[in-house]
């Protein structure tokens, strides 16, 4: 029996596929904090690989909005961040992914930005506390469409953002702390992943404040293009 619900269910949140009629929904949205050794240093936290592991974070699924949209500059913050990532999107559960398995569980890529209110992240982070007022942002996991490259790796791939024509973010996929096997790996261990689970891989560095008005430009190289205008504040 159908079930009747006391209003309107969400909709299901969605991306355009490359080449394909059919839109992807999305599921989750992990995030892996501090995954180019330029950046950590940037945010004064260094990585040793050595004794660390990888950690994340999390997005409402709700966050996500597609490439191309104006979104208002959010609420309380003065310090609204940038970061440009690579989106890995899982295609095939899996639990306890061993490494050299892991590109069978790849869908496809897209071109990410997790944007952030750095102020709150910092603060919470220095304090000891979550930091999802700082990441979990209203319409801040802008996506570009996904492109279907089933069981493909990505090792290395230019990847860069642009804040009204000026070059911001500039590095290579290849300079991630954890590469994309790693982090399926990884994080599979704590979750099982989904078909529509999005993993925002890390962002290089360059990270910096947007204005109202500002128009972002993201690449990644063989992936595609992102993206956003930073409209005036609600
Ligand atoms: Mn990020």
């Amino acid at each position: 029996m159908t079930p009747t619900y006391l209003w309107a269910p969400p909709p299901v949140v969605s991306l355009p596929v490359s080449g394909r009629g059919e839109r992807l929904p999305v599921n989750r949205v992990f995030c892996v904090g501090r995954n180019y050794h330029a950046h950590a240093l940037e945010m004064g936290k260094p990585v040793d690989k050595r004794v660390e592991r990888p950690f994340y974070f999390t997005k409402s699924p709700q966050a996500v909005v597609a490439s191309g949209v104006t979104v208002a500059y959010p609420p309380e913050t003065t310090s609204y961040h940038h970061e440009i990532e690579l989106v890995l999107v899982v295609g095939q559960a899996g639990f306890r992914i061993a490494a050299a398995q892991a590109h069978a569980h790849i869908f496809g890529y897209a071109c990410g930005l997790d944007m952030t209110r750095r102020d709150l992240q910092l603060a919470a982070r220095d304090k000891g506390r979550p930091w999802d007022l700082g990441k979990d942002v209203e319409q801040s996991a802008v996506c570009s469409a996904v492109l279907p490259m089933p069981g493909v790796v990505i090792e290395h791939a230019a990847i860069a953002l642009s804040v009204n024509g000026i070059t911001r973010q500039q590095s290579d996929v290849n300079q991630l702390i954890w590469n994309l096997r790693e982090i399926l790996a990884d994080l599979s261990l704590f979750y099982h992943l989904q078909p529509g689970d999005l993993i925002f891989t890390g962002t290089p560095e360059g990270v910096g404040a947007v204005q109202p008005g500002d128009r972002l430009s993201g690449q990644v190289a063989g992936v595609g293009e992102v993206a956003l205008t930073v409209g005036p504040p609600a």
